[in-house]
């Protein structure tokens, strides 16, 4: 028997491909799947595009009260999951190096945090979710019945990443994205509240040898075995 809700956690540092595991498990198992790192991304987004200071609580508090999110499942032939801001389609902007390092700062915030962890335990509170992030775990499903830490070396996480991009018409530099990425991981993993870190009772995979099918695999036997 399942312990808790019947919902699965893949916490981990960005490009160890847990969305692309995160979205095959959750067709798997006819789960929703919860991109929650798009959520800190479309903030990151609004705060831009309001001219909204970080630093400025009022504004801030201001945004986040008023601020809509709606994810939607991909479009045809895309990866990512929709995101409406305020119903206004913003999607691939929001998947840029550099916002996923505005994301990264924004995510340290407080206030932020709160109003997207609420916002995700809502979208959970019925189960049958596969929730991507990098507090799944620890802090917004922490009895969630099934949890898993994927992780991967930072080269070949910045060589997927790399990849990714070009796949979307981005030119990189790889050795500049390998420089990024270990910079916010050490920013997720080091921030006072809500830092990456495997829960306790989280099984880690490390995926750096294994093609996602086979950590999909493994993911789904762990899950079937005690459902
Ligand atoms: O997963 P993704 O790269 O889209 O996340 C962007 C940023 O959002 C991360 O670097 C992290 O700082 C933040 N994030 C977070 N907590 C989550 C998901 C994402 O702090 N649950």
């Amino acid at each position: 028997m399942c312990k808790g809700l019947r919902i699965v956690t893949i916490d981990g540092p960005s490009g160890g491909g847990k969305s692309t595991v995160s979205r095959a498990l959750a067709a798997r198992l006819h789960f929703t799947y919860l991109d929650t790192g798009a959520m800190y991304r479309a903030v990151a987004y609004q705060c831009r595009e309001k001219g909204v200071e970080l630093a400025n609580s009022e504004q801030l508090a201001a945004l986040l009260q008023t601020i809509q999110i709606e994810l939607l499942p991909p479009a045809a032939g895309e990866d990512d999951v929709r995101v409406l801001i305020d119903g206004k389609e913003v999607g691939a902007l929001l998947r840029t190096q550099e916002m996923g390092l505005l994301a990264s700062q924004v995510s340290a915030l407080p206030l932020v945090r709160k109003t997207l962890t609420r916002l995700q335990q809502k979208i959970g509170e019925s189960g049958r979710i596969v929730a991507e992030g990098r507090d799944t775990g620890t802090v917004v499903f922490p009895q969630a019945a099934w949890k898993f830490f994927l992780d991967a070396s930072p080269e070949i996480r910045a060589h997927r990443r790399a990849e990714q991009l070009r796949g979307k018409g981005e030119e990189v530099d790889e050795q500049q994205l390998l420089a990024q990425i270990v910079k916010r991981d050490k920013d997720d993993r080091e921030r006072t509240i809500a830092p990456l870190k495997a829960a306790p009772d989280a099984l880690t995979i490390d995926s750096t040898g294994l093609p996602v099918e086979e950590v999909v695999r493994l993911m789904h036997e762990k899950i079937l075995a005690s459902f």
